[in-house]
């Protein structure tokens, strides 16, 4: 965890800049199999943040954006394919972000496992973080 107030991150290639100014909201793990399928890992590490405290500093000509479900898109880089953002009209005030593009730490850790019903069976996890899933995604469900 971090006590900066504005934490950097980026692709790979380094074409997509972009800045966060905390206070973030939140941070999960997503075991969703979009969101498997779109970074190819087993899942993903989100943090949220309002939109008003993202800024995006380069690579608005590399930054595209896939609709992935009818409200959502996911945006990446499409000079290295860096999976980078997550945007839903769910959440139409905030902007997702992979905490694995993060230069380095933010303001918070992971809380929770979230869309667990879908997590991996090849993955064996050492945390004691809350599992959560159901229809939403957040709802309690058994670890397992
Ligand atoms: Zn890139
Ligand atoms: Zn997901």
């Amino acid at each position: 965890m971090s006590d900066a107030r504005v934490f950097a991150g980026g692709c790979l290639c380094g074409a997509v800049r972009f800045e966060v100014t905390a206070p973030t909201n939140w941070c999960a793990h997503c075991h969703c199999s979009l969101c498997r399928r779109a970074h190819g890992a087993a899942f993903v590490t989100w943090f949220g943040v309002a939109r008003a405290r993202f800024a995006l500093r380069g690579g608005e000509a590399e930054l595209i954006w896939y609709r992935s479900t009818p409200p959502a898109r996911r945006g990446f880089c499409s000079r290295c394919g860096s999976t980078l953002f997550f945007a839903s009209e769910r959440w139409p005030e905030e902007i997702h972000i992979a905490l694995a593009a993060m230069d380095g730490p933010i303001d918070r850790e992971p809380a929770a496992h979230v869309y667990y019903d879908s997590h991996v069976p090849w993955v064996a996890l050492g945390d004691s973080l809350p599992r959560r899933g159901g229809a939403s995604g957040v709802e309690p469900v058994e670890p397992g």
